[in-house]
C-alpha cells in the first residue's frame, strides 16, 4: 500500500526542489490526497528526454458517480473503461499547450487508443472508484526541476482534465451510454455466432472501406454501405439494439470472388477485425466475427520451430522432416502452412485469407502444372485440395477472397460475388459454372489434419533478461524487443495496438517462468493463461507498473511466441 500524504504536501514538496537536479524529482513517490482525487505518483522518469513518468489518479465514486448499469457485467466495465480512457486522452490535448522546459517536460497522455475497443490496463472502474493510468513529462529547464512548471500541471492542468473525463456528471451521458451498449450488443452477436452456425455476420449498412492504408478511420464519401444478398440474409439479436439484420457468413468454405478493385479485400478485413468490438461510428460496429477466426497470410523469412505441416508438405528436397519442421528461413508456402498448423494448434476454428497476401503456389496447382510436374517432385499439396479436410475432419471454416482461380468452386459451400462493393451470392452460377467446365486436375490430398503432432515448449528458449534486467519492448505494432531478440509481428495482422504487442512480450515472458515445462502442450499453456488473465484481470500477468497494456487473443499469444527466433519446443506423438 502506497502511504497517502496531503496534496500541501506536493506542493511543498515542489517547491523545495525548485530549480534542483532532475533526480530530486524521485523523492515524489507516493500518493497524494488531492480534495476530490488520489494522485499516485509510480514512477518517476530519470530525465526529462525519457519516457514521461507514470502516474495514476483515482476518483472515488462518492465524486465520480458513475451509475452501476454501466459497469454492470464484463463488457460494459471493458467498454466503460475504455472510453474513460479516450475521454482523458482527449482532455489532455484539449488543454491549452505551455511551454514547460525541455524534453518531454509538461507532456501529459495516456493509452492510445485504436478504433477497437479492448481489455486495458490504463483504466480501472469497480463500485469504490475510478481510476486511470496516465504519464506525465515532469517538467524540467536542462536538468534543473521546474517546480513552478509542475505545480501548474498538478495544481491546475491535472484537476481539470480529470474533472472534465472521470466525473460523471461533467460526461456527455447518452455517449457514454452509447459507447457501452454497443460493445455488449457486439459482444452478443459475436457470442451468438456459433450456434447460429455462422462465423461472421455484417449488418446492414455498415461502412466498411478505411480512410486509407494508413488510417483505419472510416472512409468518407463515396461509400456504399453494405447491402445483404438475400439468400444469406439473417437477423441477429443484441440486448439494447433488438433484432439486427445483415449478412451471414456461414460455416464451411466460403469464396469471396469479383474483379479487381471491387472490395474484396476491404469485406475480409472488416470480418477480421470483427474478432474485436469497436468504437460507435466506426461503421464496423456490428460487423462480428467467431472470437477464434484466425487470419493467415505467407510470411516469407519467418522462423519456424518443430512444426508439423505435414498435411501441407512432403518429401522436401533433401528429406527434411516436414512432421517437425523447423528453419530461421521459410519459403512463402511453408511459411503459410506453418501459420495454418500453428493457428488450428492455439484452437482456431475459422481461417481467413486473401489471395493478395498468398503464396500461389500454397492455393493452387492447376491441370497443366500437374501434368508438366509430376505429384512426386512436388512438395507442396495445395489448399485447394486441404480446404474441405480441414472443414470435414476438424470443423475449421475458412472464408477465403480468391478472384483468380474458379478451381475454388469445386470445394466452396458458398460463393459470395462481390460488385462494385454489393455482395450478391452466387454459389448456385458457380456450382453450375464446375458442372459446366469440369476441370481435369487431381485432387492431391490424402492426408490427415486430426492427428498432428503436439509441441511443449520449454523455458530455456524464452529469455527476456539483457544482463539482469527484463527488457521488453514494443516497436510499434509490428515488433517485440525481447531481450536480446526481435519478434518480428509485421505479418500477424490481427494485432491492432502497440499495447497488445507489449502485453504479448510481458505475457510470453511470465508464461515461460512458471508454465513452459516441456511437458504442457502450448494450448493447455494458453488455456492457463487465459483463465489466469479471465480471473485476476490482466495485471496479473504485466510489469508492476502497467500504464498502456491491452490483452490480446490467444492466437496473437502464440503468433509472438512461435515468431521468437529462440524458442524451443519438444514434440509430442498427437495433438
Ligand atoms: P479488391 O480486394 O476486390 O481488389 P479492395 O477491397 O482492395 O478491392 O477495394 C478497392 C478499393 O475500393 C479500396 O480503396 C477500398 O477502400 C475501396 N472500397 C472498398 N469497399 C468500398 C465501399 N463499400 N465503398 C466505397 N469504397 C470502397
Ligand atoms: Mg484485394
Amino acid at each position: 500500500m502506497v502511504r497517502l500524504t496531503s496534496e500541501q504536501h506536493l506542493r511543498d514538496a515542489l517547491r523545495r526542489i525548485d530549480g534542483k537536479g532532475y533526480g530530486a524529482y524521485k523523492d515524489l513517490r507516493g500518493g497524494y490526497d488531492f480534495s476530490r482525487c488520489v494522485v499516485f505518483v509510480d514512477h518517476v522518469q530519470g530525465d526529462p528526454f525519457a519516457a514521461p513518468s507514470l502516474l495514476r489518479v483515482r476518483v472515488a465514486q462518492k465524486a465520480a458517480q458513475f451509475p452501476r448499469e454501466l459497469f454492470s457485467n464484463r463488457p460494459r466495465r471493458i467498454a466503460l473503461e475504455d472510453y474513460l480512457t479516450r475521454a482523458f486522452g482527449a482532455a489532455c490535448r484539449r488543454r491549452p499547450r505551455a511551454d514547460r522546459g525541455s524534453g518531454k517536460s509538461g507532456d501529459i497522455f495516456t493509452a492510445s487508443c485504436s478504433q477497437e475497443v479492448l481489455e486495458r490496463s490504463s483504466a480501472r472502474v469497480n463500485s469504490e472508484y475510478v481510476e486511470l493510468r496516465f504519464f506525465l513529462g515532469l517538467p524540467a529547464f536542462g536538468r534543473r526541476i521546474a517546480g513552478r512548471q509542475a505545480e501548474e500541471m498538478f495544481f491546475r492542468e491535472l484537476p481539470e482534465i480529470v474533472s472534465c473525463s472521470l466525473v460523471y456528471s461533467n460526461l456527455p451521458a447518452p455517449e457514454v451510454l452509447r459507447h457501452v451498449e454497443t460493445v455488449e450488443d457486439a459482444t452478443a452477436l459475436r457470442e451468438s455466432l456459433a450456434e447460429r452456425k455462422l462465423v461472421a455476420f455484417v449488418a446492414e449498412g455498415s461502412v466498411l472501406p478505411r480512410e486509407s492504408g494508413v488510417s483505419d478511420l472510416p472512409l468518407r464519401g463515396e461509400v456504399v454501405t453494405f447491402e445483404t444478398p438475400g439468400s444469406l440474409r439473417v437477423e441477429l439479436e443484441g440486448p439494447n439494439c433488438g433484432r439486427i439484420a445483415g449478412m451471414g457468413v456461414p460455416e464451411g468454405v466460403t469464396l469471396i470472388v469479383g474483379g479487381g478493385y471491387h472490395g474484396k479485400s476491404t469485406l475480409l478485413n472488416a470480418i477480421s477485425r470483427g474478432v474485436y468490438d469497436h468504437i460507435p461510428d466506426d461503421g464496423r460496429e456490428y460487423v462480428v466475427a467467431r472470437g477464434d477466426a484466425v487470419k493467415i497470410r505467407a510470411e516469407d523469412g519467418r522462423f519456424i520451430e518443430k512444426v508439423d505441416i505435414s498435411p501441407f508438405i512432403g518429401n522436401l528436397p533433401f528429406g527434411e522432416d516436414t512432421r517437425a519442421f523447423s528453419t530461421p528461413n521459410a519459403s512463402g508456402s511453408t511459411s503459410q502452412a506453418a501459420n495454418i498448423m500453428e493457428a488450428l494448434e492455439a484452437g482456431a476454428e475459422a481461417l481467413l485469407l486473401d489471395e493478395d497476401t498468398s503464396a500461389t503456389n500454397f492455393m493452387i496447382r492447376d491441370e497443366r502444372m500437374q501434368a508438366l510436374v509430376a505429384k512426386e517432385k512436388e512438395p507442396i499439396t495445395p489448399l485447394i485440395d486441404t480446404i474441405r479436410a480441414l472443414y470435414d475432419q476438424r470443423g475449421v471454416s475458412s472464408v477465403l477472397v480468391m478472384g483468380g482461380s474458379g478451381d475454388y468452386f469445386d470445394v466452396a459451400d458458398t460463393v459470395i460475388m462481390l460488385d462494385h462493393y454489393r455482395p450478391l451470392d452466387v454459389t448456385e452460377q458457380a456450382k453450375s459454372v464446375a458442372q459446366e467446365h469440369p476441370t481435369s486436375r487431381r485432387v492431391e490430398f490424402e492426408g490427415r489434419f486430426d492427428d498432428l503432432r503436439s509441441r511443449m515448449p520449454l523455458a530455456r528458449g524464452v529469455e527476456a533478461r539483457r544482463g539482469r534486467r527484463v527488457k521488453i519492448k514494443a516497436r510499434g505494432e509490428d515488433a517485440i524487443s525481447f531481450g536480446r531478440e526481435q519478434i518480428d509481428l509485421s505479418a500477424v495482422e490481427q494485432i491492432v495496438e502497440q499495447s497488445q504487442v507489449r502485453a504479448c512480450g510481458w505475457i510470453i515472458h511470465r508464461a515461460a517462468e512458471r508454465l513452459f515445462d516441456g511437458k504442457r502442450t502450448l494450448p493447455e499453456v494458453l488455456d492457463l493463461i487465459e483463465e489466469e488473465l479471465d480471473e485476476k484481470g490482466l495485471e496479473a500477468m504485466l510489469p508492476n507498473l502497467a500504464g498502456d497494456f491491452a490483452r490480446p487473443r490467444r492466437y496473437e499469444l502464440a503468433a509472438a511466441l512461435n515468431r521468437l527466433r529462440t524458442l524451443e519446443v519438444v514434440q509430442g506423438q498427437r495433438a
